[in-house]
């Protein structure tokens, strides 16, 4: 059980780190029909650059997924 308590406890710090940066360390949201969602849906990860650097911040790409306007 250590090898757990010691994953928790690097993903606590970087929680930190990131929640400093954005609040949200959730699942990135992907737009419905975008690249990284249907990806996504086949269980698989986008390919696209932009994407894939997005993904190692645990984000949506902006550019790919662009929030819902009103
Ligand atoms: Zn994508
Ligand atoms: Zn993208």
């Amino acid at each position: 059980m250590k090898t757990l308590l010691a994953l928790v406890a690097v993903a606590a710090l970087a929680g930190n780190l990131i929640a400093a940066d954005e609040k949200k360390a959730d699942k990135p949201k992907f737009t419905a029909g975008s690249c990284c969602d249907k990806a996504d849906k086949k269980g698989e990860k986008c390919a696209h650059k932009c994407c894939v650097e997005a993904a190692k911040d645990n984000k949506a790409c902006e550019k790919c997924n662009k929030p819902a306007k009103k």
